[in-house]
This record gives structure tokens, C-alpha cells and sequence, in this order.
């Protein structure tokens, strides 16, 4: 029996521990963890996965590219790619910073609501690896997306990367004053929250009071999340007419996403799993895990 072997690249120092316990739970037999990786280092470890098994067996080498920094862990993906050809080549799965599986999961719940399409989203603290993937995926379900960021150059720098990675346009603003931010939140269909840990975003006198909003998320697993007034666990509470997610909440999808594509990365060797393969492995699982409609 060949062993399902999963090489976990990651840009930090110290690989992560919850990607190695989730790619053990998503079915590799044997997970191999490597930290600082560069670059530089790929076209060794590329040769020796590729070039190791036989056609049939390939399927059961595969790569997992981790760590913090999602510019870093994009810059891997693509170089480790660039050195795989023809058959001699094994399948990726890409989730820096947990911001694919996470996104997926949160937009997937969103979805699961009512047809994002048309309506006007606002992502508060939406540039880092989780607001981007969150832009980016309300965007390809239509939505009209305004993301914010205290810094103009990074945000201009997300909504280009956005624009070139993904055909996909977005907008960002600073909120520099009371009255950007009240324009801004007064158009909102969906506010979500992607801020750092412990930040919060928007009070709960801010959202109940705005006019057209339907849907709130909130990214943050911290105690005292990133929007005031709604629950950790919340999975589609309502508060008035308002639809409610807490990271909790969408949290066992988001495992489960991340669970069964390191799973999917053994079924060949020519799988690339990137955000939109992450977001349709969460639209296929959503249905276990939220039917829709109000929960308690
Ligand atoms: P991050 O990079 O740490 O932070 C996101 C953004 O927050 C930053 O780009 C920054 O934007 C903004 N920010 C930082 N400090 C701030 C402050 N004092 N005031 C206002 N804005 C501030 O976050 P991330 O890694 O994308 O994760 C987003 C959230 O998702 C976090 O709360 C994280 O804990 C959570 N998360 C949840 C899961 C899950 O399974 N539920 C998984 C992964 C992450 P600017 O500097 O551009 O303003």
C-alpha cells in the first residue's frame, strides 16, 4: 500500500500545528513539515516529489502551502509550479494564513441566506490574507464590494492584487471620518469583519440602526469579537431583520473544508487547490452543516 504523503511548505519559522493536525485528520498517512521555506528551495523539493513514483502512484504525494504571509505563500505556489511538467507533476492545496478555508466557509454561509448578487458588501479591516479572500469571493458572487483599511497604499495595493490575481474588481476606502464611515456602512447590504484578532470594528448602536442591512459576519475567533452584539457561535441569528455568523458558527465548515480537500488532493496528482477550488468544496459541504433560515 502506497502511504499518502503530504509535504507541508510553510513561510513562517514554524510550520503551523493546526495545518499538520488537519492534514493528518484530512487523511494523510504521513505529514512532512517545513518551515522558513523560500523560493529558492522549491526546485529540490518539487524534483523529489515528482520524480519519486510511479504514474499510477503520484496521486499519493502532495503539497500543502501554509504560513502567515499570503504574498509569500502565493510567490511558493506559483514557483512550485513552475517546476512540475507533463504528468511529472502532484497536487497543491493553498491556504496561507487559513484565509481560503475561512473565507469559503463564511461567503459559503452568507450564500446559503439568500443570492448575494447585486447586493452592496462592506468588509471592515479587509486587508489582510482573511478581508482579501472574503473580497474576493463576494465579488464573484456579485456583489458590490468596498473593502477598508487605515492605509491607503495597502489598501490600493489589495484592490490591484485582487484585480490582476482574480479579474475581479473591488473598492477600498479609508474611513477617515464620522461621515465617509456613515455613508459608506448607510449602503450596506453585508457588513463583515475580518479586523485582527481583538479589534473591534462596529458597535452594535452602528449596525442596528443601519437602514438596507441584511447580513453580518464576523471572521474573529476572539473572545470579544470584531463586531459588538452578535454571538461567537451565531449561525444565522436574527436580531430584527439582521442575519447574524459568528466565527464559531461557520467555524466546523471551515474544517471540514480544509479536512476534505487535503482528502481530495490524494484522488489525482494534477489538482491545484486554490481559493475558488476551496470556495466549491464549501458550497458543496455548506448544506451539512446550515440548511439556511434562522438557527437558535
Ligand atoms: P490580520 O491580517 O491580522 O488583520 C486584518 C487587518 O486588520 C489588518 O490588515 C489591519 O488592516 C487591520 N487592523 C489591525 N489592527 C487594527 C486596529 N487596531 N484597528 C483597525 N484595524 C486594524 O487578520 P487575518 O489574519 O486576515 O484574520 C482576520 C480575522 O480572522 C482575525 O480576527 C483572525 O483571528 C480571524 N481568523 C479566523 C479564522 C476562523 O477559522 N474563524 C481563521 C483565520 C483567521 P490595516 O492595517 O490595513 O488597517
Amino acid at each position: 500500500m502506497v502511504k499518502k504523503l503530504l509535504y507541508q511548505l510553510d513561510s513562517d519559522a514554524r510550520p503551523s500545528i493546526f495545518d499538520n493536525v488537519v492534514a493528518f485528520d484530512g487523511g494523510a498517512d504521513q505529514v512532512i513539515s517545513f518551515g522558513g521555506v523560500l523560493p529558492q528551495d522549491l526546485l529540490a523539493m518539487a524534483q523529489g516529489a515528482i520524480f519519486t513514483r510511479a504514474p499510477k502512484d503520484k496521486k499519493n504525494t502532495a503539497f500543502f502551502i501554509g504560513g502567515s504571509n499570503l504574498v509569500q505563500g502565493e510567490k511558493l505556489l506559483e514557483v512550485l509550479q513552475s517546476h512540475f511538467y507533463g504528468n511529472f507533476s502532484v497536487s497543491v492545496m493553498i491556504d496561507t494564513n487559513g484565509a481560503n478555508t475561512t473565507a469559503s466557509a463564511l461567503v459559503a454561509m452568507l450564500s446559503r441566506t439568500r443570492s448575494l448578487e447585486g447586493l452592496q458588501a462592506v468588509v471592515l479591516a479587509g486587508t489582510g490574507p482573511v478581508g482579501q479572500r472574503v473580497s474576493t469571493l463576494l465579488a464573484s458572487e456579485g456583489c458590490r464590494v468596498v473593502f477598508t483599511g487605515r492605509d491607503d497604499s495597502k489598501n490600493q495595493f489589495c484592490e490591484q492584487t485582487i484585480s490582476q490575481r482574480f479579474g475581479l474588481s473591488v473598492q477600498s476606502r479609508v474611513l477617515t471620518d464620522t461621515q465617509v464611515r456613515q455613508e459608506l456602512l448607510q449602503k450596506a447590504d453585508i457588513v463583515v469583519a475580518t479586523g485582527a484578532s481583538g479589534v473591534i470594528l462596529l458597535s452594535r448602536d452602528e449596525w442596528s440602526s443601519l437602514p438596507n442591512l441584511k447580513l453580518l459576519a464576523d471572521a474573529s475567533a476572539a473572545e470579544q469579537g470584531g463586531i459588538e452584539g452578535i454571538g461567537q457561535m451565531d449561525k444565522g441569528v436574527t436580531y430584527g431583520s439582521i442575519m447574524a455568523f459568528g466565527a464559531i458558527g461557520f467555524g466546523p465548515l471551515k474544517l471540514a473544508v480544509h479536512r476534505a480537500c487535503v482528502a481530495q488532493l490524494f484522488e489525482n496528482n494534477k489538482q491545484v487547490l486554490d481559493v475558488f477550488e476551496i470556495y466549491a468544496k464549501a458550497k458543496e459541504l455548506v448544506g451539512q452543516f446550515y440548511s439556511g433560515g434562522q438557527s437558535t
